[in-house]
């Protein structure tokens, strides 16, 4: 190994560790240059720790500036604050890329290969809500404020046009509800105008569509688009949907990028109902590992473990239970390093 790149591990909580340790094993027969600093963070860190995302994980994060995570488990409703959008806020991790790529053809959909850039630190993700209380009733009325601001539409829409055009992407579309929400989305859209007139009409087509009916374009005529680029909410929910079009969650990797820091983790969550089973599809993160190599210009370690993953589920049919398969965790990981 020529050079060691230190890098932040967050195994994460329910199938976390399962699918952190098969991506490692795949990492290491690479001879990937990463040398990992071992924190914890969600529910594995308030165990340990008591802090869902304690002082020496930010420390870690703050040094090495690049993490790999596995899924953190939060609470709905009640108790503490997501550590994924506290990690988003705290590094400033405005962009989130999910690129959404066939690797199993002949599904429902195939030869999609679509990136869905989200906006990540602002909207209705900001966690300005609150209740008021009426009589006897304390939850009687939900408020929930959500925040869009000029420079941080610009920060996301700025790296999402130039990305994509590195890409050899030929047309970006804005996704919103300006209708409606005006300002909240109106802010972003009419930025996203701007800033491809100033700079990028030349290089990529813009056209806009709205949310809701963006979901009946994506299921009913998904290969009309080719880079989708929104705000924080409607991008979690795009991405989860261009996710299903590409055989599931277990298949959608994710970049988190900010101006000092990286962080790469799957789509999908800590998945507590098949936690501890070893059945779990790492592929995700696996994807995700591949990103992050992409990120530290090893484009060609990340291209091999592409390549592996896609022949283990296509010429050698090893494939999780999630996709029609029988394997188990260990057994695709063990195929996966067999072709690499
Ligand atoms: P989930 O993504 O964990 O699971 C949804 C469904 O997909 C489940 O049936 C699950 O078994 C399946 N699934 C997910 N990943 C899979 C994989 N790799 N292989 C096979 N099947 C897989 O969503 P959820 O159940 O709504 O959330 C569980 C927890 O995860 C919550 O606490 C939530 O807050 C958290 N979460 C974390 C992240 C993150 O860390 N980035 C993202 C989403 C949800």
């Amino acid at each position: 190994m020529s050079h060691s790149i230190p890098a932040t591990l967050i195994a994460g909580d329910g199938i976390g560790p399962e699918i952190m340790d098969a991506t490692l094993a795949v990492l290491d027969a690479l001879q990937a240059p990463f040398s990992w600093d071992a924190q914890v963070a969600g529910l594995g860190g308030v165990k340990s720790a008591g802090d869902p995302l304690p002082p020496a994980t930010l420390d870690s994060i703050r040094r090495t500036r690049l993490a790999l995570k596995g899924p953190l488990e939060t609470p709905s409703g009640g108790g503490y604050r997501s550590s994924n959008v506290r990690l988003r806020e705290e590094f400033k991790l405005f962009a989130n890329m999910r690129p959404a790529r066939t690797m199993i053809p002949g599904g429902r959909f195939d030869n999609i290969d679509l990136l869905v850039f989200r906006e990540n630190v602002e909207g209705l993700y900001m966690g300005y809500e609150h209740y008021i209380p009426i009589e006897d009733d304390p939850h009687a009325v939900a408020i929930a404020t959500g925040v869009n601001t000029r420079q941080g539409s610009r920060h996301i829409l700025d790296y999402a046009f130039r990305t994509a055009i590195a890409l050899g992407r030929k047309k970006m579309t804005v996704v919103h509800k300006a209708n409606i929400m005006k300002a909240l989305t109106g802010i972003f859209l009419e930025t996203a105008y701007q800033m491809h007139k100033e700079k990028y009409a030349d290089r990529i087509a813009l056209d806009d569509v709205i949310v809701d009916a963006c979901c009946m374009k994506l299921v009913t005529n998904p290969w009309q688009f080719d880079a989708l680029v929104t705000t924080n909410l409607f991008g979690d929910i795009l991405s989860d949907l261009t996710a299903g079009l590409v055989g599931g969650l277990g298949m959608a990797p994710g970049a988190n990028i900010g101006q000092d820091a990286a962080i790469f983790e799957a789509v999908h969550g800590s998945a507590p109902d098949i936690a501890g089973r070893g059945i779990a599809n790492p592929t995700a993160l696996m994807l995700a590992a591949a990103l992050m190599l992409d990120h530290v210009a090893e484009h060609d370690k990340a291209q091999r473990l592409r390549a592996a993953i896609s022949d283990t589920l296509n010429k050698d049919q090893v494939r999780t239970g999630d996709l029609g398969g029988s394997a188990s965790t260990e057994a695709f990981t063990k195929a996966v390093i067999a072709r690499l």
